[in-house]
């Protein structure tokens, strides 16, 4: 984590001045926090004004949880407190001045990840690969904000050699704004899906939007992005990168620079080749094509950082995901359940079921257990209907669907499906009663949702068999 003096960490965050004492100026700082609940003694305290809260009515919490110091916004009034102040015009923009001035400063290289499908994913990918030759700090979890990544960025060791940083958002601008704190080396575009349509309006804004991570890219860097979707290439072609970046892709189109050869999927994983080096097997203990994808980029990141191919495929056997990315654990009857819970889009629904339609279950059942997708926009019912129109006896036996949104879904399933084999369900415990009724040892489920529907509740029951 950031070590440094009052003083400095003023400078960094272009302070208006400082409220203290003449000696404070030599203070040390060990970190810093933006929770008084979580705070640790030595740490600088950045208090954040959010819709509901304002960090600077916690003051008198952090001074007594051991903060160092504090930052402090202009506009407020002045506090009683024996804490030295470094006073801002703006936390939040002194809190991301403050990682920008950090990062620079460790001289660690940096890869940025977006994209609107596999970020974290990807990430933990990538971190695993280079984290076989290198000392690698990432974004724990989906901290991939305005605020979390600068405290990832911050929280990463002096000895950091590589910072891996996923870059998330919900319109335009917001992945300039990372990308010009974080200043990557590689900066990698998973894929562009749905998500977010409501708030961008169309796929293609969505690519620029992605697109903007290109913005932060230092001199010599790579933009390393999904060589199957044609939006980018669009987009790059009419905007090309800036002066001295390069572009490489991933992905399945014969043009693409690490392109996949053969694969083989199983529940337990997929094991693949890139057609470049047809002699090599790269094996992956997550399930799904999609991830093989995911994987490319991590290989393309690997390379780019200079690892030979066992390297790379050394840490894409040992990479651990991020909880909930179709994490698979057991029923209590020991039915197969791939928990994907997490989140849910159309790209990623759509992988999620293509995944379920290449397993085996020999003498048991597939299950889909869908819940409603959000934030799609006006087309919101359109989109359901198409997902419900790609699920045929060839890919799942029974789905089970949860929420308003999925009847679109049921409606168009009931088609292909055997009669009584695609349900719908406003309640979500009616849902998990009939689950549990029906679940066979020999069966496999595959429960997937937007989060705000939490049917990670179903994958519980499913644990428990109550
Ligand atoms: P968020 O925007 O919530 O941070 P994310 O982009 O970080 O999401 P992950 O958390 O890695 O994405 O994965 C979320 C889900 O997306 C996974 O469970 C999986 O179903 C799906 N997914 C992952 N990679 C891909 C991909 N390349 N294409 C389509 N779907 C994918
Ligand atoms: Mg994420």
């Amino acid at each position: 984590m950031i070590r440094t003096t009052l003083q400095q960490a003023a400078a960094w965050c272009g302070a208006v001045r400082l409220l203290t004492g003449a000696e404070a100026g030599e203070t040390e700082l060990a970190g810093v926090s933006t929770d008084t609940r979580t705070l640790a003694p030595g740490q600088l305290f950045v208090p954040l004004a959010g819709e509901r809260f304002d960090g600077h009515d916690h003051l008198a919490a952090a001074e007594a949880a051991g903060a160092a110091a504090s930052l402090w916004q202009a506009d407020r009034a002045a506090p009683r407190t024996k804490l030295p102040l470094i006073v801002v015009d703006d936390t939040l923009a002194a809190l991301q001045k403050l990682s920008a001035a950090y990062a620079e400063a460790l001289g660690a290289r940096v890869v940025g990840v977006t994209g609107s499908n596999g970020k974290t994913t990807t990430k933990d990918l990538i971190a695993s690969v280079l984290g076989t030759a290198y000392r690698v700090a990432k974004t724990e979890g989906n901290f991939n904000n305005h605020i979390g990544l600068p405290l990832t960025i911050l929280r990463a060791s002096e000895d950091t050699e590589i910072l891996v940083l996923e870059m998330g958002m919900s319109g335009r601008g917001e992945i300039s704004l990372l990308t010009r704190i974080a200043r990557p080396d590689a900066a990698v575009i998973t894929n562009i899906g749905e998500s977010h349509l409501l708030h961008l309006g169309s796929r293609r804004n969505i690519a620029r939007a992605k697109l903007e991570i290109a913005e932060g890219l230092k001199d010599g860097g790579t933009l390393i992005y999904n060589g199957d979707e044609p939006l980018l290439a669009e987009e790059l072609a009419a905007a090309p990168l800036p002066e001295g970046r390069n572009g490489l892709t991933f992905g399945e189109r014969e043009s693409c620079a690490v392109r996949l050869g053969d694969a083989w999927l199983t529940e337990e994983g997929c094991r693949f080749r890139t057609a470049d080096d047809p002699e090599f097997v790269y094996e992956l203990h997550v399930p799904g094509r999609h991830n093989a994808t995911n994987a490319l980029a991590a290989i393309a990141v690997g390379r780019l950082f200079g690892l030979p191919a066992e390297r790379i495929a050394e840490g894409l056997r040992a990479a651990k995901l991020t909880g909930m990315r179709i994490e698979r654990t057991a029923a209590w009857n020991g039915a197969l359940v791939l928990n994907d819970a997490y989140n849910a889009s159309p790209t990623s629904v759509r992988a999620a079921i293509e995944l379920v339609g290449g397993l085996r279950r020999p003498g048991g059942r597939k299950y889909l257990v869908l819940g409603d997708m959000r934030e799609l926009g006006p087309d919101e019912a359109a989109f359901h209907a198409e997902i419900g129109r790609s699920i045929g006896p060839d890919k799942a036996d029974v789905l089970l669907a949860y929420g308003p949104l999925s009847a679109h879904t049921v409606r168009e399933a009931a088609k292909a499906l055997a009669p009584g084999c695609a349900l719908h369900f406003e309640d979500k415990k009616a849902l998990i009663a009939d689950l549990l009724a029906r679940l066979k040892p020999e069966d496999l489920v595959l429960v997937k949702a937007s989060r705000g529907m939490k049917l990670e509740e179903a994958v519980f029951a499913l644990q428990k068999g109550a």
